[in-house]
């Protein structure tokens, strides 16, 4: 357990974390400032001066404010869209998966399974050749 815990924070996970978490803090400040006074400001001018913040319904004896609802709805909106634009953008850069599914055999130069331990093609035994490939392939991922 505690060398899982001990992997866990030198593979620099907590840090990502941490830093995302903070990222995340400012970024949700920002997208709260922007709605608050920069869009909402806009709507307040198109709605003829009725404030969102101040929009209250009385049903009963209780006070509804739905403009503050409708503000938080606004700024969910506005971090899903960035946080998809995010995303998108980074799935464009890097590629689905970095492991290799395929391999070349060394002897019919086929395109065959990584896995493979025998040539599907040319019935070649591939044992050694299989494990110098995949060393080669782990050391090119920790390069990145
Ligand atoms: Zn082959």
């Amino acid at each position: 357990m505690w060398k899982e815990f001990k992997n866990f924070i030198q593979k620099g996970n907590v840090l990502d974390m941490a830093v995302g978490i903070i990222m995340g803090t400012a970024f949700t400040a920002i997208v709260n400032s922007v709605v608050e006074d920069l869009l909402m400001p806009i709507i307040t001018g198109l709605t003829a001066g009725v404030d969102f913040q101040d929009l209250v319904v009385n049903v009963g004896g209780a006070t509804l404010k739905f403009g503050n609802l409708i503000n938080a709805i606004i700024t969910f909106l506005i971090i899903s869209l960035v946080l998809f634009l995010i995303l998108k953008s980074m799935h464009k850069i890097e590629p689905v998966s970095d492991e290799p599914t395929t391999k070349e055999c060394p002897y019919c130069k086929s395109e065959i399974s990584i896995s493979a331990t025998r040539c599907p093609n040319c019935t070649s035994e591939l044992e050694g050749y299989h494990n110098e490939h995949a060393h080669t392939h782990s050391e090119n991922v920790v390069v990145k």
